[in-house]
């Protein structure tokens, strides 16, 4: 079989069929039905090489580039949000000595094993998040006159924030990665949720009233998925 055909078989309880499915790592997960013979899976596998080597290429052409493959500790982390660098160094390597040197880049001191310094990245970035987007959205909230109940900031693979109901609003703590234009438009298009919980023709006059180019936007933040690193989503 094709060295570069690995993948994960997961077996889903609703599936009635083998699917396949590619995510923005490029990584194959094959799901199959409760009764499926696993041994089969391999044959589906190389049935369908031709599509997921298609598909995986288009998928990583649309990665950052030189992005390095796990393992994947990053030596800088840039929070385009704020326009802010972080230099990642690993406390226990010589580098410490340079802090000086990596002017005007702050330095985030990591230790450990990688998964450890991966863990202590997260915990990094969910701080920043809240001490970033929560003002943020207090402002915009302010500046539209909307508000809101709780807020929740959460690391999610594929959405960028919700509103509910409750007007309880989550935000994605890895729009930190995002442009600025990005960030603030998430946060306009959650709070008008507060106002009409749906996707309606209203909804979006009144999002269009804060932000006129909210369709280049809302569709560039769609992609911007496919951007995050993946340090920032394991
Ligand atoms: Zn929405």
């Amino acid at each position: 079989m094709n060295a570069n055909l690995a993948y994960v078989i997961r077996v889903s309880l609703r599936a009635k069929r083998v699917q396949m499915k590619l995510n923005q790592f490029g990584e194959l997960e094959i799901v199959i039905p409760q009764n499926f013979n696993q041994k089969e899976v391999v044959k589906f596998v190389e049935r369908h090489s031709g599509w997921i080597h298609r598909t995986r290429e288009r998928i990583l052409s649309l990665r950052p580039k030189n992005e390095p493959s796990s393992p994947f500790i990053p030596d800088d982390i840039y929070l385009r949000a704020v326009d802010r660098h972080f230099r990642v160094v690993n406390s226990a390597s010589s580098l410490t000595a340079g802090i000086e040197v990596d002017y005007p880049y702050q330095v985030l001191e990591v230790s450990g094993s990688q998964a450890q310094q991966l863990v202590f990245i997260n915990q990094w970035m969910q701080k920043k998040a809240k001490k970033i987007l929560l003002p943020w959205l207090q402002n915009v909230g302010a500046e539209l006159s909307l508000s809101y109940n709780k807020v929740t900031i959460r690391r999610q693979k594929t959405r960028w924030g919700s509103c509910s109901a409750q007007h309880n609003i989550n935000l994605n703590r890895n729009l930190l990665l995002l442009a600025p234009e990005l960030v603030r438009y998430l946060i306009i298009h959650e709070l008008c949720h507060t106002v009409h919980f749906n996707h309606s023709e209203s909804y979006w006059q009144l999002v269009a009233q804060y932000e006129p180019n909210y369709k280049a936007l809302d569709h560039q933040l769609n992609r911007a998925t496919r951007t995050i690193p993946r340090w920032a989503c394991k």
